[in-house]
């Protein structure tokens, strides 16, 4: 029987899902010990920290990872980081194989004046510090104002416009931060603005979301009849067109059906514009924008110009991976070749592809680079395995620590009718998961 150690670092899906086609790809003769590592005290990642608080459906797929956690091979190292308590080279030595599935958790920055100020964030902020990342507790978000900007035309942009409008009473019964609960209930936000840089056909949100956001009692939804009449005629010249492209032009028409009842809040989507300074004292107060026109198929920056005024500028123009010794990150990802990035390590999820695509998506990648990985599998090297390099002190929290964090959010979350209530703090987590 061939033993192999391999380490994952990385809790999200994409680390699950690479764990879960690991145990699948064992033999009579072919055994994997796994070692999940992670940076935080708490594990599932973006299904933790980044799906939006009233979107509890797709959180289910915890109980997946949890499945996956509970095999015999399964080990978790909670609140290690790599790079701080272990480094990539050690990891390289002590297991058979590396697999980095460390996501993509820096917002993109727009490289704009004025994106520094007060109450301007980037949705890998905004979205951690709603969702109880222990890192952005102390994040300082004024809602306060009437109008909010999103920079951006992606799923992420539509979920930070949805929190910033949904009707409270609807927060209030999820698991939203309990920090960010109390600025949603004082928020005085009326009108969101998502600002896209190129025409409504190249939307990167998808209609179901569009669709969801429709839904919602209270949100008027506007968006310009003439650019979309005129990313109609555009499309109608296109041969074998993207279904989503129609279908999201369709779900935008849908919204200029909308009967007006009395809406409370306001969400306008603007397209072929480019933000090109935020201005304000101290804090956010206008942001400045050139108009854009498709010319020949391609967008162009105009000379013409307009500003509004808001008091919250949030930027949803995707992620990047975090870097690490050892590694390069090129176009928004880890440098690799079909998931390998250079002798037993492999990259998977959004830390491999750059951030596109959902939580299934990382179910099929993750199954292609194991195959890969077992493939380039020798004999089992002799290797210790993570307790040849983590310093004897070093408090790490396991599968059963991370189980006592879990039980004691979801029952604190039932006695107020919530599916937990998220502990936000590094100190309490860890002495939650280690005592
Ligand atoms: P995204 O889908 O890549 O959208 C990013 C948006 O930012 C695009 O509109 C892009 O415009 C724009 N952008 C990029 N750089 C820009 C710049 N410098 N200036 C102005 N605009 C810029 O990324 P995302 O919204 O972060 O989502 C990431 C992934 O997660 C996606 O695959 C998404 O579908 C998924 N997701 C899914 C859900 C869901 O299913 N409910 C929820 C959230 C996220 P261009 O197109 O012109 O580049």
């Amino acid at each position: 029987m061939d033993i192999y150690r391999v380490a994952i670092v990385g809790a999200g899906p994409a680390g699950y899902f690479a764990a879960q086609s690991l145990f699948k790809a064992q033999s009579t003769n072919r055994t994997f010990l796994i070692d999940m590592i992670e940076r935080l005290p708490t594990p599932w990642g973006l299904v933790r920290s980044g799906v939006a608080p009233d979107h509890q459906k797709i959180k289910t797929v915890s109980k997946v990872f949890e499945n996956i956690a509970k095999q015999d091979n399964f080990r978790l190292f909670a609140n290690t980081e790599l790079g701080k308590d272990i480094s990539l080279k050690d990891l390289s030595e002590v297991y058979d194989a590396v697999i980095l599935a460390t996501g993509a958790s820096g917002g993109k920055k727009l490289g704009i004046k004025g994106e520094e100020l007060q109450n301007s964030f980037s949705a890998a902020e905004f979205v951690s510090w709603y969702n109880a990342h222990p890192d952005f507790t102390n994040l300082k978000v004024n809602l306060e104002t009437e109008t909010a900007i999103i920079i951006g035309s992606g799923n992420v942009a539509i979920d930070v416009a949805r929190m910033l409008l949904i009707d409270y009473e609807k927060l209030e019964i999820t698991d939203i931060a309990q920090h960010a609960l109390s600025i949603f209930k004082g928020s005085k936000i009326r009108e969101v603005i998502i600002c896209g840089r190129r025409a409504p056909e190249n939307a990167a949100f998808t209609s179901v979301e569009l669709r969801n956001l429709i839904k919602l009692e209270n949100i008027e939804i506007s968006v310009s009849h003439k650019q979309l009449k005129e990313s109609n005629l555009r499309i109608s010249k296109v041969k074998d067109l993207d279904r989503e492209v129609e279908n999201n032009l369709h779900a935008m028409s849908m919204v200029l059906n909308q009967s007006s009842k009395s809406f409370k809040r306001k969400l306008e989507i603007k397209f072929l514009v480019t933000p090109l300074e935020i201005k304000g004292v101290n804090h956010v107060e206008e942001v400045i924008f050139a108009i854009n026109k498709v010319n020949d198929g391609k967008v162009e920056i105009t000379n013409e110009f307009f500003s509004l005024k808001a008091g919250l500028v949030i930027s949803a123009i995707g992620y990047e991976p975090i870097k690490y010794q050892g590694i390069e990150i090129k176009n928004g990802r880890i440098e690799n070749i079909a998931g390998h990035i250079k002798d037993n390590i492999y990259v998977v999820g959004w830390a491999k592809r750059g951030s596109v695509g959902v939580i299934g998506t990382n179910k099929s990648d993750a199954t292609d680079v194991v195959d890969l990985l077992i493939k380039d599998l020798k004999v089992p090297k002799k290797v210790t395995g993570i307790e040849g390099v983590l310093q004897s002190n070093h408090k790490f929290i396991n599968q059963i620590g991370w189980e006592k964090i879990n039980a004691s959010e979801v029952i604190s979350g039932e006695l107020s009718g919530k599916p937990r209530i998220k502990e936000s703090d590094w100190n309490r987590l860890i002495n939650l998961g280690t005592t």
